[in-house]
């Protein structure tokens, strides 16, 4: 029975590496007793999304894939848990009544059905970069005008959320994000070339979906991280460093005008970021690694090679561009990553298709309006798709 105590929580793309993780930290918290879930989203996954609807009880479980509507109808069948599917269905689901949503659908699917829950107002814990990249102003102003908060969790910005002081905004120098350098980062440029998916999704120290794993290879994930510190922090471009430190045991920092560095640090695991975006502005006991620094002996830092790893190149142009170039830059990294997944295009030839569209749509300013960025997205993916053959 629903009790008035309990908070409310949809978690859309539950059934991804994100989502898994946040129905643990739910399970580790009181589980049903302290929370009751309004929806769970996921795609091809039916046995997980039916399975998880299940053991936390969901008013509604939705499927983005059509096609999958009646699978899912029939794994819940005699639940009483609704089903629904498709755009609509994603749409529906951040429509209810959650106090708090988690946004971990990967890539620009998730803008649609995050900016709805943003607009009624619940607070968004952000696993999803994709919605700052490509609608940026659009989408935090969304949030503000909802009345909910925005609570990042990707863990280099949930990481700054934690040391950059609200009252000391003006006192804020730098942003300086911390990057693994992924699996090549030692790799000769000729040896990057050949790489196969296999050897691009071991993330070293990480263990998260396809998708981003691959992104953390290229550094395009970073390039992402660059444009979401840019919007979420709302620091200037030159404010946002990148410095490679291969343990990931430093996950960002934020430098001060006095000299002073202020950094979260912890294990590799991103149960942190989304217990701290769950429980904020309390901090939930929780079951991670602890950090062991004698064994751990020492941290690197070395500066990134925008030789091998042109895509930070591309964030600062985007950047410096504005208006739906973040758009541009992520729709045309989207459709060639699906090309590098699908044996369509080998591992450099991302950064250099995601170089050729920015350069051939350098044009498309727009108010970056929701439209205008719809439209810049797709361009972008066209473009991106022709120049693939
Ligand atoms: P994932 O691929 O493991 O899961 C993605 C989720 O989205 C799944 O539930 C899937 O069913 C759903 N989905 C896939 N395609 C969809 C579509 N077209 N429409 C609706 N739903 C769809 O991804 P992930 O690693 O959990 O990442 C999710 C998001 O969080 C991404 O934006 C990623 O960049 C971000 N993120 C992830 C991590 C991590 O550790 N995994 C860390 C930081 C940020
Ligand atoms: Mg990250």
């Amino acid at each position: 029975m629903a009790s008035p105590e309990r908070r409310r929580l949809s978690i859309l793309g539950s059934t991804g590496s994100i989502g898994i993780n946040t129905l643990g930290v739910i399970a580790h918290l009181g589980g049903r007793d302290a929370f009751e879930i309004a929806a769970l989203t996921g795609n091809g996954n039916i046995g997980l999304l039916a399975d998880q609807a299940r053991r936390f009880g969901a008013d509604l479980a939705v499927t983005a894939d059509p096609r999958r509507y009646g699978e899912l109808k029939e794994a819940l069948a005699g639940t009483g848990i609704a089903v629904a599917a498709g755009n609509s269905g994603l749409i529906e689901a951040a429509e209810r009544d959650a106090d708090w949503v988690m946004a971990a659908i990967v890539g620009t699917a998730g803008l649609m059905p995050t900016l709805a829950a943003a607009r009624r107002g619940a607070d968004i814990a952000l696993a999803n970069k994709e919605c700052l990249v490509s609608a940026g102003d659009l989408f935090v102003d969304a949030v503000r005008e909802g009345g909910g908060r925005l609570i990042p969790v990707d863990s280099e910005h949930n990481a700054i959320f934690q040391v950059l002081e609200e009252r000391q905004r003006a006192a804020v120098e730098r942003i300086v994000l911390t990057a693994s350098g992924g699996p090549f980062r030692t790799y000769p440029l000729e040896r990057m070339r050949d790489v196969t998916v296999e050897t691009a999704r071991a993330h070293p120290n990480w263990s998260m979906g396809l998708k981003i794993s691959i992104d953390s290879a290229s550094m395009f994930n970073k390039a992402l991280e660059m444009i979401e510190a840019h919007h979420l922090f709302r620091v200037a471009p030159e404010q946002i460093e990148v410095v490679v430190h291969p343990q990931s045991v430093i996950h960002s920092m934020v430098g001060y005008r006095d000299g002073s560095v202020l950094a979260q640090l912890g294990s590799p695991d991103m149960r942190t970021a989304i217990g701290y975006a769950l429980a904020y502005p309390d901090r939930p006991a929780l079951p991670v690694a602890r950090l062991d620094f004698a064994r751990l002996a020492r941290l690197d830092f070395e500066a990134p090679d925008e030789v091998r790893f042109p895509a930070l190149r591309l964030a600062r142009l985007a950047m410096a561009r504005g208006g739906v170039q973040g758009a541009v830059l992520n729709g045309a990294k989207e459709t060639a990553l699906d090309a590098f997944i699908a044996g369509r295009a080998g591992f450099l030839a991302m950064a250099e298709i995601v170089e050729e569209v920015m350069e051939r749509l350098g044009h498309l300013k727009g108010a970056a309006g929701l439209d205008d960025i719809v439209e810049a997205d797709a361009e972008a993916r066209r473009m991106a798709a022709g120049l693939l053959g």
